[in-house]
């Protein structure tokens, strides 16, 4: 009886042996890698990966996903609205680089008289020096923004490109030297004048019969700001006034690009900053900002 037990245990061990050196040398399995797809946009995360011959649940080949966080993505239905003429938009993993020549696709005062543009000054008791002329602004976000553990002072030049393609300037009109109301009576109905760098906005733009395309009052989109959040108008789309905004005007909510989804976005907040002037964007950026060059 003995015998016979240890004989069955032999048998069943060199069965073992056998089985498990086959599994080992299975000549038909090619082992891979894959990579962690955690936010499940079918791209992986390269800093995770795991080596299997079947795909592992969860896990993808490809390993392009730089910010595999589940955060939400900016919609890209948004890039849709950029002015075409002036604005290229490229799309590269989880980036979207844009670079815009700065030029306006409406009127202004600010053209010279011979472009189709040129309006005359409508209101306003003067202008700053110069044209629209052709400029270089270029940008990379992440698609994926993320709002920072703690938020950034913006600082002079852009700190987002708009729609229109000229970017979009903060409260300041020079160093120490806020922007103020002789300043704001000298920009054109688009909330935009001339400086060292160019054509740019300050101000939500005026609800005068010139202004045919900019946002007054309502929930159209201005463009993106520098750590990749959009900015929308003063209003939701459902024509409401956003509440529980942040001190930038941010909210987690839909907007009309999200798809019913809710994402992170600004909205111009919808307060006088000087007289009966809006200011464009005043406040921080709540995530990471990027070099707009
Ligand atoms: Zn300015
Ligand atoms: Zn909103």
């Amino acid at each position: 009886m003995l015998k016979s037990l240890l004989s069955l245990c032999t048998v069943l061990f060199i069965t073992f042996i056998f089985v498990s050196h086959t599994s080992c040398t299975d000549e038909d399995c090619e082992a891979v890698v894959w990579y962690e797809d955690a936010d499940s946009d079918g791209l992986g995360n390269p800093n995770v990966s795991r080596v299997a011959c079947d795909q592992p649940s969860g896990f993808v080949a490809d390993a392009s996903d730089s910010n595999d966080t589940g955060l939400a993505s900016t919609p890209l239905s948004a890039f849709d609205e950029f002015n075409p003429d002036a604005v290229t938009i490229s799309f590269d993993g989880d980036e979207v680089t844009i670079v815009s020549n700065g030029q306006p696709n409406h009127t202004s005062p600010y053209w010279e008289d011979t472009h189709p543009l040129y309006i005359e000054q409508a209101f306003g008791d003067h202008t700053t020096p110069g044209f629209i002329r052709e400029g270089s602004f270029t940008v990379t976000l992440p698609l994926y923004p993320e709002l920072a553990s703690s938020s950034s002072a913006t600082g002079l030049g852009a700190i987002g490109i708009s729609v229109h393609g000229p970017p979009i300037f903060n409260d300041e009109e020079g160093p120490n030297r806020p922007f103020d109301e002789p300043t704001a009576t000298g920009l054109d109905y688009a909330g935009a004048h001339n400086g060292p760098s160019g054509y740019h906005y300050h101000l939500e733009a005026a609800d005068v019969p010139e202004n045919t395309t900019l946002s007054h009052d309502d929930e159209k989109l201005i463009g993106i700001m520098a750590d990749g959040f959009l900015l929308y108008g003063r209003k939701e789309l459902d024509g409401s006034y956003p509440t529980g905004l942040d001190e930038s005007g941010g909210h987690f909510g839909t907007t009309p690009h999200s798809d019913g989804e809710e994402i992170y976005h600004y909205h111009i907040k919808n307060e006088f900053y000087i007289g009966s002037y809006v200011m464009l964007f005043g406040g921080d950026l709540q995530g990471t900002p990027n070099t707009i060059l």
